[in-house]
């Protein structure tokens, strides 16, 4: 009998692997795979939430005109050329549904958020993964890779997992290299922790055909709200919003980031722990034998001998109930993926992989 077959392509997109978050027969774990905050959102985003709950049986706002102007307000950008989505994902998903697929090519690094690849397969698109030089994105291997079907870029600026920079005057050279055909993504979900960063706000400015991407679910907090935007300009925008849904984010989750933006103090307190805990733990680790990379968000890269050293201490960890992420799949297998955790979570790590290094915990 014949059956039902998904259209061409579907079986094709990877499903999403996302950070775990249990370990079977370990209770109490710290969940340190995901780049959430620690210290979670802003008291005025949960008061906000609390207060939105008489408001449940009406439709939330369409246009997100209140969202997108304190948003425009805190980082001084016009108010019509935001988007927001459900979590910066969606919004990397319009960009990909209105401007890629079938036969077109869609560029991320191989570093690059996973996203990339799946969202390109969603539209129908061939994703094609260009080498990065010592874990940085690499503007002539892109270049290099640009055909007349690339119609997207897609760039982690910080990067995950790698938490490298990419200065303004590469991605100039990149944004200036590129065909007009082709747009360029500056995904800035770690933006926040980068003091002074625009997160490529100015380069959005600078050239048409680039968009910038943001998050509320790493410094603000609220990945369980699901709330990200994007920057471009005002026909880029456009065209985003005829793939939208007319209700994309609920009214809770757009009470609970307008609350969120707005509260300046509160991000400025996450930022300074963040970066205060996190230079602490990269400096516990290195003292036993555990180097990792510079950081500037709020995850390191700790390293060690080899991918077998890496999957035994992810396994302890484990087992100590602390759930850390393997970047195998990240091409980075000698290395886990630790997210800054509040004071007592650094110090269980540094504890645990002392003990799995031999030393007295
Ligand atoms: N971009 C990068 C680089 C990320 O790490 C993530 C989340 N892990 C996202 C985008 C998506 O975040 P969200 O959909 O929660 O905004």
């Amino acid at each position: 009998m014949n059956k039902i077959t998904p259209q061409p392509g579907i079986m094709d997109i990877a499903l999403y692997q996302g950070g775990q978050s249990h370990v079977e027969g370990v209770e109490n774990v710290i969940k340190l795979s995901s780049n959430e905050n620690p210290f979670g959102p802003s008291p005025k985003a949960i008061e906000a939430v609390r207060d939105s709950a008489t408001l449940l049986h009406r439709y939330p706002v369409t246009d997100h005109y209140n969202l997108r102007a304190a948003i425009g307000e805190r980082h001084g950008l016009d108010p019509d050329r935001i988007i927001c989505g459900v979590g910066s994902d969606e919004v990397l998903q319009f960009v990909a549904q209105a401007y890629a697929g079938p036969g077109d090519e869609v560029i991320h690094t191989e570093h690059g958020f996973s996203m990339y690849p799946i969202i390109a397969r969603m539209a129908g698109a061939t994703p094609v993964e260009v080498p990065e030089r010592d874990r940085k994105v690499d503007v002539d291997a892109i270049l290099a890779a640009v055909t007349d079907r690339t119609r997207i870029v897609f760039v982690t600026n910080p990067g995950n997992p790698t938490s490298t920079m990419i200065s303004d005057a590469e991605l100039t050279r990149l944004a200036e290299g590129l065909p007009q055909t082709c747009l360029m993504v500056l995904d800035g979900a770690y933006a926040e922790f980068v003091p002074g960063f625009d997160g490529g706000a100015g380069l959005v400015d600078r050239f048409d055909n680039v968009i910038m991407t943001r998050t509320f679910s790493k410094i603000y907090g609220l990945g369980g709200m699901r709330v990200g935007w994007g920057y471009a300009h005002r026909e880029i925008i456009d065209v985003l919003n005829r793939v939208r849904q007319p209700f994309n984010l609920s009214l809770t989750a757009i009470a609970a980031a307008e609350a969120a933006v707005a509260d300046v103090e509160y991000v400025e307190f996450c930022r300074a722990e963040n970066a205060r805990l996190r230079e602490w733990l990269s400096a516990e680790l290195a003292k036993i034998g555990v180097p990792s990379d510079p950081s500037c968000t709020n995850f390191i890269l700790a390293r060690f001998a080899d991918q077998a050293e890496a999957e035994a201490c992810d396994a302890y960890l484990q087992s100590k109930g602390l759930i850390v992420r393997r970047v195998a799949g990240y091409k980075l297998p000698n290395a886990l993926r630790i997210t800054v955790g509040d004071e007592k979570a650094c110090s269980r790590v540094v504890a645990a992989i002392t003990a799995f290094k031999g030393g007295a915990a």
